[in-house]
């Protein structure tokens, strides 16, 4: 057969996301969802009107949720951009701040989209090294002139960058956008959303899928000067501009309304991930000081493939990445403190302790 693929996409390397697999029931720890449901608020807005009201395209604007994010973030409605999923608004700002063939610098460690929305559309990597201790060294980040995007907390790391290096780097790149992916900013980070009223060349970028238990309705959102958003609207009005569909959105509004029922579950996750590190200290495992909703971890006596599997085969899965640096580690969700403690009684068991 002919190959209809353009050439250009030809050499593409497709982002893998964790397996999903249904042979059985699995402790799924692997994908950084949440371990909890979404807010009772939810449960009571998918009703006959809404379904009903599937015949007509979702609200183009997004308006009542970009609205209830605004107020929530103190920011205006037109610093709001709404997207399918926080994926869906990388690939709109990769899309739209850089020319083909000009750098976009990252951390060599990092969230995998950022590599291959770079070679989507055809742009210049600039991956660079972590610090030994897998922290981002601020200084790489200055005076780049080149488009800047940092998962703060890292991922697979859960490391932070302070403020302060964030306004700096910022700063000393003044004629580029310069993105924060805060996917797991809500487990300990600190947000840079009140920044980007000071730096106009500063967009964050947040999702529902993590803090809010809302993967599967995919909204992420992106926080920035009104004229980047603007910016970012065209693209999406000539890609999709039904890209949010009715149903996300009304879940999107009564998730912003159970703010309540969200930071005791943040506040669970986040004992369970402290508690869970203490335990895995003690096994001698070692760990980064992750403030995201998973443990980066590796131990002496076990590379990372074979912590992977055996866990695997215990039915707890983890995420195991193959790459140079980190091939020893594995990244664990943070799960509900039953599951945790059936994943380290499994660590436990492994390491015959
Ligand atoms: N950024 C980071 C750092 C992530 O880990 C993820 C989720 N894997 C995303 C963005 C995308 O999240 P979503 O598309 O579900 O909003």
């Amino acid at each position: 057969m002919s190959r209809f693929l353009s050439e250009r996409f030809c050499e593409l390397c497709a982002y893998v996301p964790g397996e999903q697999p249904k042979d059985m029931e699995y402790i799924k720890l692997n994908t950084n969802e949440s371990p909890y449901p979404p807010a009772p608020e939810l449960m009571k807005t998918i009703d006959e009107k809404l379904l009903g009201n599937l015949r007509l395209y979702s609200d183009p604007e997004c308006k009542r949720l970009r609205e209830a994010i605004a107020r929530e973030n103190k920011v205006n409605l037109e610093n709001v951009f709404l997207g399918n999923g926080s994926d869906e608004v990388l690939s709109f700002i990769f899309m739209a701040f850089c020319d083909k063939g000009e750098r976009v610098s990252y951390p060599d460690i990092s969230y995998g989209f950022y590599s291959v929305y770079s070679e989507l559309y055809g742009l210049s990597k600039n991956e660079v090294p972590l610090k030994d201790d897998f922290s981002i060294d601020p200084s790489d980040y200055m005076n780049l002139n080149s488009t800047v995007v940092i998962a703060n907390p890292n991922a697979p790391t859960g490391l932070c960058l302070s403020l302060e290096d964030i306004e700096k780097i910022a700063k000393s790149n003044p004629d580029n956008i310069v993105a924060i992916d805060e996917a797991y900013v809500d487990f300990g980070g600190k947000s840079s959303i009140e920044l980007t009223k000071k730096h106009d060349n500063l967009l964050v970028v947040q999702t529902f899928s993590k803090s809010r238990s809302l993967a599967g309705a995919r909204l992420g959102f992106a926080i920035g000067n009104e004229k980047l958003i603007a910016d970012l609207e065209k693209l999406r009005y000539s890609t999709n501009p039904f890209n949010v569909n009715s149903i996300s959105l009304a879940l999107g509004i009564a998730a912003l309304e159970g703010r309540e029922y969200y930071d005791k579950r943040i506040q669970d996750i986040i004992r369970t991930r402290e508690g869970s590190a203490q335990e895995m200290k003690s096994m001698g495992f070692e760990l980064t000081d992750s403030r995201g909703n998973f443990l980066f971890a590796r131990h002496p006596k076990l590379g990372g493939e074979r912590l992977y599997s055996e866990l695997r085969s215990r039915g707890i899965l983890v995420r195991h990445f193959k790459k140079p640096r980190i091939d020893d580690y594995v990244r664990i969700t943070i799960g509900t403190e039953r599951q945790m403690e059936t994943m380290l009684y499994a660590l436990k068991e492994m390491l015959s302790i």
